[in-house]
């Protein structure tokens, strides 16, 4: 998996101070996409052990509240499998930390994983219930709306994703 840029000090994707990694690679192709350079799978750099463990370094700091992943897609089936084992470890060296995903698919509270059934791999439904919130289904410009908080058009949804796996139905993080 390639990512096309980090952010460090991110407060725009998630709540508090964020490390905002967004990978390379999107085929949903959303009318004015935010970050269109991140479409293809191979730009930017190659998310290797270096940048891994750079990552976990700075999320020391007692100011930085968690992660958060963006693209392009996260849960595009071959960024699943990259990120499975990071988010792993990154789980087991930050138990406090929260994890944040945004996808342009959509969660479907009932299995767990996308509605988008073809996108499913092995790894998408411990991948998301490793999530503490996840924004899902894509940006459409004509819902567009500036107030909202932490996403851009009115369909897609901040998810708690505990509290959704624990009921069965979807609980949203914000309205
Ligand atoms: S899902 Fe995100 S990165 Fe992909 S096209 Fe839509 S807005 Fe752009």
């Amino acid at each position: 998996m390639n990512y096309a840029t980090i952010k460090w000090t991110d407060i725009a994707n998630g709540e508090g101070v964020r490390i905002s990694l967004f990978v390379s690679g999107c085929t949903h192709r959303c009318k004015n996409c935010f970050n269109e350079v991140a479409w293809d799978f191979a730009y930017g750099e190659a998310f290797d052990e270096t940048v891994k463990e750079k990552i976990f370094t700075e999320m020391q700091s007692s100011f930085i509240a968690g992660l958060s992943l963006l693209g392009g897609e996260p849960l595009e089936p071959q960024n699943q499998e990259a990120l499975y084992p990071f988010i792993k470890e990154f789980r087991a060296r930050f138990p406090h930390k929260t994890v944040w995903c945004y996808t342009g698919f959509v969660f479907d509270e009932k299995t767990g994983m996308l509605r988008e059934t073809q996108k499913n791999t092995p790894y998408t439904k411990d991948l998301i219930s490793s999530f503490d919130v996840l924004v899902d289904g894509p940006y459409i410009e004509e819902l567009k709306n500036i107030r909202l908080k932490f996403r851009g058009s009115s369909n897609q949804r901040v998810i708690d994703v505990q509290k959704t796996l624990a009921k069965g139905e979807c609980v949203l993080y914000l309205e």
